[in-house]
């Protein structure tokens, strides 16, 4: 048996549906398919950070579960805190569950298909580009992988090789009253007691998103540091269930079209290096990969240089200076804790205007005269 599509979507995460939606838009025969059964759990802090907005098409209130105006960045081994307030949101809770079933729903009315409980096998992305189920083959001109961290796509084309991998950890806990009025409203993160990485605690409508992640390369218990790391947070229990998974960062590539695959979202590795949010850039990647084919569809040959060239422009110069100071933050502890300690409150507000879209890194990190500053400043303390 087999069918035929224009384009076939790998994943209905952000990146997929993103793609889908933006592709049906324009009247081009898509169909996603999804190995799940959607509406589907997804191990995920579910912060959707607002810079994300601009790349999301439609409002998406209905399944946000709260939004943060206060952002809480400390070190715990320096016991510095630093709260960050605006007068608009810094980040939206969602439960990906119904943030994804949401997403999914605006491709189909687009037009886009969509089947669920679909899982792709094999796929064949050189010439007569195909996708093959377990009994049928799908034919398309293109392939968009958005399978996320470590799938198919990026097995079978050797990108994964391009990519590093962080572990995280993360738990949806059910509390008493008081503790969530402790944690209600507010979007935490908390350097250094988990080694190399942080930890996080994300207020949802009823209960708390918590969660650990690490940079370490060296050996660690990613549960041992979630339970010291919600011991420091006064929070003491053990009857939760874990939820872990990896986050591809990093790529050490420019290239992320394989003859006639485009690789979005995780399967390419586009989460920020610093913040380690990739709903946002999944979005913004899906959406690319759709302008890609859009905009070449006289020539399809030239879909991936396309898409290469658009996320150079609008993902990966930015990607590039966070990966800079990922590399500041989370690999040199000594030099984290003496800015966090001797500048963190100046920071933290930095931080928070990249979170908001306000500024982007390259703006902060480009400028040879924003580090004079800096050392200015740390000079005459
Ligand atoms: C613990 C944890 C916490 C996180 N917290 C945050 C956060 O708070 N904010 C944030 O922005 N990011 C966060 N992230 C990162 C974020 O979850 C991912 O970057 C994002 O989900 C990537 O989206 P995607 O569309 O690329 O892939 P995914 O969301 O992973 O979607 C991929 C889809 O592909 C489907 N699929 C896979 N293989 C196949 C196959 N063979 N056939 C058919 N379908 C297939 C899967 O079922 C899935 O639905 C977190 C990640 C982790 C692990």
């Amino acid at each position: 048996m087999s069918s035929s599509y224009d384009v076939v979507i790998i994943g209905a995460g952000p990146a997929g549906s993103s793609a889908g939606y933006h592709l049906a838009k324009a009247g081009v025969k898509t169909l996603i398919l999804d190995k799940a059964e959607f509406p589907r759990y997804k191990s995920c802090g579910g912060g959707i950070i607002t810079r994300s907005d601009k790349f999301i098409p439609y409002d998406y209130s209905s399944v946000v579960e709260q939004e943060c105006n206060t952002a809480l960045l400390a070190d715990l081994t320096v016991k510095k805190e630093f709260f960050v307030k605006r007068d608009k949101p810094v980040v939206r809770m969602v439960m990906r569950d119904n943030f994804d079933e949401f997403a999914i729903q605006k491709a189909i009315e687009a037009g886009c298909h969509f089947n669920d409980n679909i899982t792709v096998r094999d796929i064949n992305y050189k010439s007569d580009p195909c996708v093959e189920l377990n009994n049928e083959k799908i034919f398309c001109d293109k392939i968009i992988g958005a399978d996320g961290a470590f799938g198919i796509t990026t097995r079978v084309s050797g990108h994964f090789k391009h990519l590093t991998a962080i572990p995280a950890m993360e738990i949806e806990l059910n509390v008493d009253h008081a503790t969530f009025r402790r944690f209600n409203n507010i979007v935490r993160f908390d350097f250094g007691l988990v080694e190399n990485g942080y930890g996080w605690v994300f207020p949802k409508k009823e209960h708390l998103s918590i969660g650990v992640l690490s940079f370490s390369t060296g050996k660690y218990n990613l549960n041992q540091l979630l339970q010291k790391y919600l011991h420091a947070i006064n929070i003491n229990t053990k009857d939760y269930q874990r939820h872990g998974f990896k986050i591809p960062i990093l790529p050490t590539t420019k290239n992320f079209a394989y003859s006639n695959l485009l690789l979005t979202g995780d399967a390419a590795g586009f989460a920020d290096p610093i913040t380690l949010e990739g709903i946002g850039t999944s979005i913004l990647s899906g959406k690319l990969a759709a302008d890609a084919i859009i905009k070449s569809s006289g020539d399809s040959s030239k879909t991936g240089a396309r898409y290469n060239r658009l996320l150079k422009k609008e993902l990966l110069h930015e990607l590039k200076y966070a990966c800079f100071l990922s590399n500041v933050i989370y690999n040199h502890p000594a030099i984290r804790k003496f800015l966090f300690k001797n500048m963190g409150a100046l920071l933290c507000e930095k931080m928070t205007d990249v979170i908001t879209g306000d500024k982007t890194y390259f703006e902060y990190l480009s400028k040879p005269s924003n580090y004079i500053r800096l050392v200015t400043k740390l000079i005459s303390k």
